[in-house]
């Protein structure tokens, strides 16, 4: 059966790589085999559009259980199980001719494959960088098509091979053609009301910033998107959604929230376009920088590196504030500068003393000593007499656990705290 794989047809100011999805169903007389896969790939990878995202679909004639996963215009969308093999019967370069913008760094591509790839290939593009040359030497020359050079095959191609290990659901909806870009009415409080009563959803709403995170910031066909980890749920909330009419939706199966980018690594072993979890120990106090931004130096037996967290991150800056040397941490995080790695969350699995050293009382004189400046001795000005300084500790305000950005902040790999942690 055909597997459809798409790359890169948004620009940063328009259209969704995934409204192809849309536009294949309504135009196909075949079925969805399976759910349509929205796949994130390497987050920091430059090179990419603004969500880094590529689809993939499986079409046949279906049969066997089936499910609704959403609507086109009047008409439901099933998903089967299984599907009988059926010759495609739409041009999808044409599509994507059609909706694609014409911009110098969008470069979309089509995959089409009787199989699934290797995984290894998603794992690369997920978490590395691969050279779109290698993907040419691996699917025949008229299975594939590209606009605008050929770099979009490589998202097209790990969409393709994405094995759906570690998954979770997004339900986008569309706006209807004549209505894209401008700005859209997706009321915040359905936003908030998703986030607190659905608990099988997450990235709704940002309680803590008072951000509506379902609704996109860019001009696109997107309406809002919810996700979520049970996808009937997602189609119970959507019921809860006060928003202006939306022409399409469907729900995805998503690597989103996977944490599938990151790598257990030494610290010596992280290169540029990595995310890794990084085992490590605060080697000084933090400190605030200009544009908000919070650096800690963190090493291990291997090296040290710069853990920042942007001022994006908001709140979670404060956590990183209260770092202290000696602090024991798993940090899970991105490096798009080299000797640098953003802070996607933390785990303090212990906590060091905090120590402040303070002026010991002269017995003689019953006055405080002042320091010598010299091998941390104080001396009292009156008498003259040596002594050690007092140590105190002050309490810290931390307490070891887990601590991840904030909704407003959070890349859509990384995984949310309330779907446990397996990297
Ligand atoms: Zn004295």
């Amino acid at each position: 059966m055909p597997i459809i794989g798409i790359d890169d047809t948004d620009s940063s100011k328009e259209m969704c790589t995934t409204y192809i999805t849309i536009e294949i169903l309504r135009q196909t007389s075949l079925d969805l085999i399976g759910l349509p896969k929205l796949v994130r790939l390497n987050p920091n990878i430059p090179l990419k559009t603004r969500g880094n995202a590529a689809i993939s679909l499986k079409l046949g004639r279906g049969f066997g259980n089936k499910r609704f996963i959403g609507v086109i215009g009047e008409r439901e969308i099933y998903t089967y199980e299984k599907g009988q093999e059926e010759k495609l019967d739409i041009d999808i370069p044409s599509i994507i001719e059609k909706y694609s913008p014409r911009d110098e760094k969008t470069n979309p591509a089509v995959v089409i494959s009787n199989q699934n790839f290797n995984e290894n290939l998603y794992y690369d593009a997920v978490r590395g960088f691969v050279d779109y040359r290698k993907i040419k030497e691996m699917i025949p020359e008229n299975n594939y098509w590209t606009m605008n050079g050929e770099i979009g095959l490589v998202g097209a191609s790990a969409a393709i091979s994405w094995p759906e290990k570690i998954t979770t659901f997004e339900l986008i909806s569309y706006l209807p053609r004549e209505k894209w870009g401008g700005e859209h009415y997706v009321d915040d409080s359905s936003a908030k009301y998703i986030e607190e009563n659905y608990p099988s959803t997450f990235d709704s709403y940002d309680l803590v910033n008072d951000y509506n995170a379902i609704r996109p910031t860019t001009k696109t066909p997107v309406l809002f998107g919810i996700r979520g980890t049970n996808y009937l749920d997602l189609l119970e909330s959507l019921k809860n959604i006060k928003s202006e009419q939306f022409e399409s939706f469907i729900i995805y199966n998503t690597n989103q929230g996977s944490d599938d980018h990151i790598v257990s690594r030494k610290v010596n072993e992280i290169q540029l376009y990595h995310s890794s979890k990084i085992v490590v120990d605060v080697l000084e106090n933090p400190i605030s920088m200009r544009g908000g931004i919070v650096k800690v130096k963190v090493g291990d037996n291997t090296g040290s590196i710069d853990a920042v967290s942007m001022e994006p991150t908001k709140n979670f800056r404060n956590i990183i504030r209260e770092l202290r040397i000696g602090d024991r941490l798993e940090i899970y995080g991105g490096t798009t500068k080299p000797g640098i790695i953003n802070i996607e969350k933390i785990n303090i699995k212990s906590l060091s003393k905090e120590i402040v050293l303070e002026p010991p009382l002269c017995e003689n004189c019953k006055i405080k000593m002042e320091s010598s400046g010299r091998n941390g001795y104080y001396r009292c000005r009156r008498c003259g007499r040596k002594g050690e300084p007092i140590k105190r500790e002050i309490p810290r305000k931390l307490k070891e656990g887990y601590y991840e950005v904030p909704v407003i902040a959070r890349r859509h790999l990384a995984r949310p705290l309330k779907l446990g942690v397996i990297v």
